[in-house]
């Protein structure tokens, strides 16, 4: 329980990498701040689970993070209600798949506003309770495309490339104010959003989702295998640790050996 008395706000954790971080961060005594769309039941009956497995507390916001008025408001919501903020991981993402010249203006504002321009109010906003309390984590789930490139991912590439930028200006701010900030950048990690691509490849390709699974992970990992969200959830308990109070500033790649090649 390396992380009791701490209180971490995780967006974009009702589903997928964000929800394996909240649970990984809870599971070391993190109270946390969830926040995400979804099914209202289903989120009630997940803050409900995650507080009673793990002895934390859990509270929700659904606060749509493209609007940087709402993002203000759920750093301030969060220290309100749970008298803190002293772990940011900035994970609400979307993705959208077309060449440029037929990629839509509205999903090209849309990808920057929540995958970028979020991540910079988020921080803007945590970074002073932080330094009043001489500690923080900043842990910002870029990707790996993040750092290099894949056709037909023009918002998400550009806005991902943003994202380490802005996590290296951070991280050499806070240096000395007891401050980590990094990126963690994931491969291919099956959550609905990659869900849904490998969907769509089988309708474009008219094959099946083994084939199509197949053929995604082998055009960009050497390892045929997905990361899994526990994965990065225990690469953000790490980060979190006394042992990684040097690691700032670092795009920490998870990826199968993509970014190796
Ligand atoms: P997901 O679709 O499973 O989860 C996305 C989460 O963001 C959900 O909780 C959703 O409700 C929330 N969200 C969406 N729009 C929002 C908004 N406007 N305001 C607040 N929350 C919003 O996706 P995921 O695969 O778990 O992705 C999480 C992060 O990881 C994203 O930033 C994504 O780019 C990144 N990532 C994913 C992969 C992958 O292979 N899945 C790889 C690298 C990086």
């Amino acid at each position: 329980m390396t992380l009791r008395g701490k209180v971490a706000l995780v967006t974009g954790s009702t589903s997928g990498i964000g929800l394996g971080v909240a649970r990984a961060l809870a599971a070391e005594g993190a109270d946390i701040m969830l926040n995400g769309f979804g099914d209202t039941d289903q989120i009630e009956k997940l803050r409900e689970g995650l507080s009673k497995e793990f002895s934390v507390k859990v509270e929700y916001d659904g606060a749509d993070l493209m609007k940087p008025e709402q993002v203000a408001a759920i750093v301030e919501k969060t220290r309100t209600i749970l008298g803190s903020l002293d772990i940011l991981v900035n994970n609400a993402g979307i993705q959208f798949v077309a060449p440029i010249e037929e990629f839509p203006d509205a999903k090209w504002d849309a990808i920057l506003a929540l995958n970028l321009s979020a991540v910079f109010h988020a921080m803007k906003a945590a970074i002073p309770g932080m330094k009043a309390k001489k500690w923080g984590r900043i842990i910002n789930i870029a990707s790996a495309h993040g750092l290099v490139a894949s056709p037909f991912k023009v918002a998400y590439v550009a806005a991902k490339h943003g994202v380490v930028g802005a996590t290296k200006v951070a991280a050499i701010e806070l240096a000395n104010d007891g401050i980590t900030v990094n990126a963690i950048c994931p491969g291919w990690v099956l959550t609905p959003l990659v869900q849904q691509q490998l969907e769509d490849r089988v309708q474009e390709f008219s094959t099946d989702l083994a084939i199509e699974t197949e053929k995604l992970l082998r055009e960009k990992q050497p390892m045929l295998k997905f990361t899994t969200p526990e994965s990065v959830g225990a690469m953000s308990v790490f980060l979190c640790s006394d042992a990684a109070e040097t690691i700032t500033g670092s795009p920490i790649t998870i990826d199968g050996g993509w970014l190796a090649q």
